[in-house]
C-alpha cells in the first residue's frame, strides 16, 4: 500500500457499508479494506422469500470482491471484528491485525432475545442466508416427519408454526408459509389428507405492523386470517423449551418451530468505552456520524444512535434507507474533510415504508399517503429489484419471481444436509441446529 494513500477499514459490508463503498469510488487518495464475517453482501428484505423456498439465496446475494473488482483501491479481508484499538487505530479480527487512518463501523444488528437463554438456545432467528436456510430446511424435515411418526402423540409439533413478533418481518413470513402451505402442501403431500402446517403470529403489541398506518395494519390482519394464521395478540412469548412455547397469558403451544424476528440489538463493539452507547446498545454519533469523542472512528446504519436529525430526536428507525443514505454522505464528508471543505449533517428522507402479505397483496404507506391491494404489490417488486447487487441478480430475481408467483411453484424445496452425519440423531440436530 502506497504511504502517502489513507487507509479505510469498513467494517461491515451490509446496506452502510456497501453505499460507503461505491460512494467513495476508486479515489486515489484512499485505500480501502472491508472486513466482514461473510464474503458476501445480501438482502435482508427478502430473507424471508429464501427461508419459504420460494427464491433462490444467490437471488439475493453477491461477493465483494464481485462487487467491487473494478474500485482499483479496493481489498476485501474475511473475519470478524474482535476488538477496537483506538490507542494505535487498530483493529483485531479473528484472521489478523488491521491498521487504520480511518475506522467505519457497520456491523448492524443482532437478534434480541431479551435474555430469554431457551428461547435463544431452540427458537429460529431469522436475520441472514443461514438462518434463512435452516428455516427452509426446517419447514421441509417437519412435513417429512410428521408423515413418518403416525404414532407419535405429539406428532402436532411438527405441524405447528410459531412466528414471535408482528412487524414487518413477521408478517411476511407467516403469509408466505400460509401460501406454501396452500398451494404446495396440499399438492405434494398427499399423505397429510389435507392437513398443512397451522401457523400462530405471536405479538406483545396491540396490532401488526406497529409503525405503520392503521390501513395497513388492518388489511395485514384480515389478509392472514383469510389465509388461516392465527393471530395472538397482546401477548409476549415467554419460554421454548421441550417443545413448548409459553406465553404470557399462560397458554402453550406444541411445536417444533419458533421463528423468532421479535427484535434487534446492537452488535457489540469491543473496545469502545460503555458511555458511547445509548438505547439498544446503538453507539452514539455526532451529525457527521462520527463517533463521539474520537475523529477518526465513524458508525453508520443500525449500529449507530443519531439524536441530531431534527425529525428524529430519538434516533432513526433501524432501516435499509438510513443506513444506505448515511454510507453514501459519508464517504463524501471524509472526503470534503481531507480537502478543508465544508461537511454536510446527516438528514433522513424518508421514502416510506413497505410490507407484502400475500401474493398479490402488500401494504405502503409513502410519506403523504397510503396504499394497499395489487398495486401496492407490484409497487414493493420494483422497488425492491432497484437496490439488489447486480445487474445479473436483478434478472435472476425477476425471472425467479415471474415463475414463482404465476406457478406458485419455485421448486426449490431441497433439504440439503451433510453426508458426513447419517447417524439420524445427529442429521437432526445438524439439520435443525
Ligand atoms: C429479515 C429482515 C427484513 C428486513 N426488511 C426490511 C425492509 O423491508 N425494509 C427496510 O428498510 N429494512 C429492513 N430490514 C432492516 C435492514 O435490513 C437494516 O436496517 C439494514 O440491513 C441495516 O444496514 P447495516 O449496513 O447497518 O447493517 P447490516 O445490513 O446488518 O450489515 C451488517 C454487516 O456487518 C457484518 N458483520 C456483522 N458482525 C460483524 C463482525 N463482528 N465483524 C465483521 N463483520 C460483521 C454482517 O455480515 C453484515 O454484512 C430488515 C432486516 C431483516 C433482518
Amino acid at each position: 500500500m502506497a504511504n502517502s494513500k489513507k487507509h479505510i477499514v469498513i467494517v461491515g459490508g451490509g446496506f452502510a457499508g456497501i453505499n460507503f463503498v461505491r460512494s467513495l469510488g476508486s479515489n486515489d487518495a484512499y485505500q480501502v479494506t472491508l472486513v466482514d464475517i461473510n464474503n458476501y453482501n445480501f438482502f435482508p428484505p427478502l430473507i424471508y422469500q429464501v427461508a419459504t423456498a420460494f427464491i433462490d439465496s444467490s437471488n439475493i446475494s453477491s461477493p465483494f470482491r464481485k462487487m467491487f473488482k473494478k474500485h482499483k483501491n479496493f481489498a476485501f479481508h474475511l473475519g470478524k471484528l474482535l476488538q477496537i484499538n483506538s490507542d494505535d487505530n487498530t483493529i483485531e479480527t479473528d484472521t489478523g491485525l488491521l491498521h487504520y487512518d480511518y475506522l467505519v463501523l457497520a456491523v448492524g444488528t443482532e437478534t434480541n432475545y431479551f435474555g430469554m437463554d431457551n428461547v435463544k438456545k431452540n427458537a429460529f432467528p431469522m436475520k441472514n442466508i443461514t438462518d434463512a436456510l435452516a428455516i427452509r430446511n426446517k419447514i421441509l424435515v417437519n412435513l417429512e416427519e410428521y408423515i413418518q411418526r403416525v404414532d407419535d402423540p405429539h406428532r402436532d409439533a411438527y405441524l405447528n408454526i410459531v412466528v414471535a413478533g408482528g412487524g414487518p418481518s413477521g408478517v411476511e413470513i407467516s403469509g408466505m408459509i400460509a401460501e406454501l402451505s396452500e398451494r404446495i402442501v396440499r399438492k405434494e403431500y398427499p399423505e397429510l389428507a389435507g392437513l398443512t402446517p397451522k401457523i400462530h403470529l405471536v405479538d406483545a403489541a396491540p396490532v401488526l405492523l406497529g409503525p405503520m398506518s392503521k390501513v395497513a395494519q388492518q388489511e395485514a390482519k384480515e389478509v392472514l386470517e383469510k389465509l388461516g394464521v392465527e393471530i395472538t395478540l397482546n401477548v409476549a412469548v415467554k419460554d421454548y423449551q421441550n417443545d413448548l412455547v409459553v406465553l404470557s397469558d399462560g397458554k402453550e403451544i406444541l411445536t417444533k418451530t419458533l421463528i423468532w424476528t421479535s427484535g434487534v440489538i446492537a452488535r457489540e463493539l469491543p473496545g469502545l468505552p460503555a458511555e458511547k452507547f445509548g438505547r439498544g446498545r446503538r453507539v452514539l454519533v455526532d451529525q457527521f456520524n462520527t463517533v463521539q469523542g474520537y475523529n477518526n472512528i465513524f458508525a453508520i446504519g443500525d449500529i449507530c444512535l443519531q439524536t441530531t436529525d431534527a425529525g428524529f430526536p430519538n434516533g432513526h428507525p433501524q432501516l435499509a434507507q438510513v443506513a444506505m443514505q448515511q454510507g453514501t454522505l459519508l464517504a463524501k464528508n471524509i472526503v470534503a474533510k481531507d480537502r478543508q471543505g465544508s461537511l454536510k449533517p446527516f438528514s433522513y428522507w424518508d421514502k416510506g415504508s413497505m410490507a407484502v402479505i400475500a401474493r398479490y397483496k402488500a401494504v405502503a404507506d409513502l410519506p403523504k399517503f397510503s396504499f394497499k391491494g395489487w398495486f401496492a404489490w407490484l409497487t414493493w417488486l420494483l422497488i425492491h429489484l432497484i437496490p439488489i447487487a447486480s445487474f445479473r441478480n436483478k434478472w435472476k430475481l425477476l425471472g425467479n419471481w415471474i415463475w414463482s408467483f404465476y406457478s406458485a411453484n419455485s421448486g426449490l424445496r431441497l433439504i440439503i444436509r451433510s453426508e458426513r452425519k447419517r447417524d439420524a440423531k445427529e442429521v437432526r440436530t445438524n439439520i435443525e441446529g
